[in-house]
């Protein structure tokens, strides 16, 4: 192999490319596909009735249930749909401010308006997820809850959370969109908070290619949750508060999960603990062979055992030799992408100007001192995020695909660092 980069017109690590890092999509199997099957001969697609329901949805709901030690599981359409769910169940709505990480997908801060609530962005610390120091900082009044966000599996430091929102008597609600099966200090993420949200969509662990999922301990929330994405409708169901003192009725949206999107997630899920402990023990190979190599540095994973390990984050010197690392990456055929562009999510037009499809500017009009997002709000999310490179791991790596990463790590750094 010869020592110039591919970018410089070297051969490259690799002749071809790694196999593609869709986690759930790429465990699909007979499994997944004579559950699917199984929706279709019965000819009911619809979670709560049909000729022949095979309850397939109520099946993903225990198992999650069970995976993340919590008490109650819902399915739903998706993430986002998940996070609106959460919010409302919580009661959290117009007036009310919802404390956000700087570094997150767009889709938290936009649920939260879909609440009817204003995201207030929380600086990020070393491990590129909500330092908790900032809960204290900015909670006031009109705060009702906190969303830290587990970004690429990384378990955020939940304890300071959980801590700091006690002390401000703020709700958490834990976007785990992006780490299902992770877990910090041996509790699974999602149970922590006092709701927890999952994705499903194609980007994050196990897919159905759109679909989401809540779970809590707490039988009025998840009450609430149920008839939020239900229309507000009471049902009878094995287990269901149905009308209660405290049930007072209102309405909801449909957010519900179908049928076959619960056959594809109920199997998934069953193959995800293998697959991140495949992923865990790669990337800590991985993280051996390529650390001390000076100018590359690693995000702090808050909890190593508990790291869902879909991906390796790493801190370059500097915006440019962060973009020079990944394109030299990419040009010897290994994947490196660039989380959100660099950018804070309150960087992005949509938020930061403060356009809603209302053109009263509603929620942001509704409160009294109107939050204002400006450049320089979260320093540390401004200059750690542009100096980001990401590996997407996947359990279908062989060990040879392990091996070409490193590899393509040592050769690039050795040049450009
Ligand atoms: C993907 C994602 C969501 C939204 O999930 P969807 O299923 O795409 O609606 C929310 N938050 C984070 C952090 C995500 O990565």
């Amino acid at each position: 192999m010869s020592s110039a980069l591919a970018i410089h017109g070297g051969t490259p690590v690799r002749s071809t490319p790694l196999p593609h890092a869709y986690i759930g999509a790429g465990m699909y199997g007979e499994e997944e596909k004579r559950a699917v099957m199984e929706v279709l001969d019965r000819q009911s697609p619809f979670r709560y009735y049909g000729p022949d329901p095979a309850w397939k949805v109520t099946a993903f709901e225990r198992g999650l249930a069970a995976m993340t030690g919590s008490a109650y599981a819902l399915g739903v359409s998706s993430g986002t749909a998940a996070l609106i769910v959460a919010l409302k169940a919580l009661g959290i709505g117009p007036g009310d401010k919802v404390i956000l990480p700087a570094n997150t997908f767009l889709a938290s801060a936009g649920a939260v308006v879909a609440a009817g609530a204003v995201p207030v962005f929380a600086d990020i610390d070393d491990s590129l997820n909500i330092d908790p120091d900032e809960i204290d900082r900015l909670a006031d009044g009109e705060t009702k809850a906190v969303m830290p966000v587990h970004i690429l599996g990384n378990p955020c430091r939940m304890d300071r959370v959980m801590a700091a929102a006690q002390r401000h008597g703020l709700h958490v609600v834990e976007d785990a969109a992006q780490a299902c099966g992770a877990s910090y200090r041996g509790q699974a993420v999602g149970s922590i908070g006092d709701i927890g949200c999952f994705s499903l969509q194609m980007n994050k662990l196990i897919t159905t290619g759109e679909g989401g999922a809540v779970v809590t301990d707490n039988p009025v929330w998840y009450e609430r949750a149920v008839r939020y994405h239900d229309h507000g409708m009471f049902r009878e169901r094995e287990g269901f508060l149905g009308m209660q003192p405290e049930s007072e009725p209102f309405l909801g949206q449909n957010y519900r999960m179908t049928e076959i999107a619960g056959a594809i997630a109920d199997e998934q899920l069953k193959k995800l603990e293998r697959m991140i402990a495949a992923m865990r023990i790669m990337k800590r190979r991985i993280k051996q062979e390529i650390a001390g190599i000076a100018g590359l540095r690693f995000r702090t994973i808050c909890d190593d055992a508990g790291d869902a390990a879909s991906a390796i984050m790493l801190l370059l010197p500097g915006p440019a030799k962060a973009q020079l690392f990944r394109e030299a990456l990419q040009a010897e055929n290994i994947a490196c992408s660039y989380l959100y562009g660099g950018r804070p999510v309150y960087m992005l037009p949509q938020l930061f100007r403060q356009r809603t499809v209302d053109p009263g500017g509603f929620p942001f009009n509704r409160l009294a001192d109107r939050v204002v997002y400006a450049e320089g709000m979260c320093p540390v999310a401004e200059a750690l995020l542009p100096c980001n490179a990401v590996i997407s791991l996947s359990p279908l790596f062989a060990e040879r695909d392990a091996e070409d990463i490193v590899t393509a790590i040592r050769k690039v750094s050795n040049v450009l660092l």
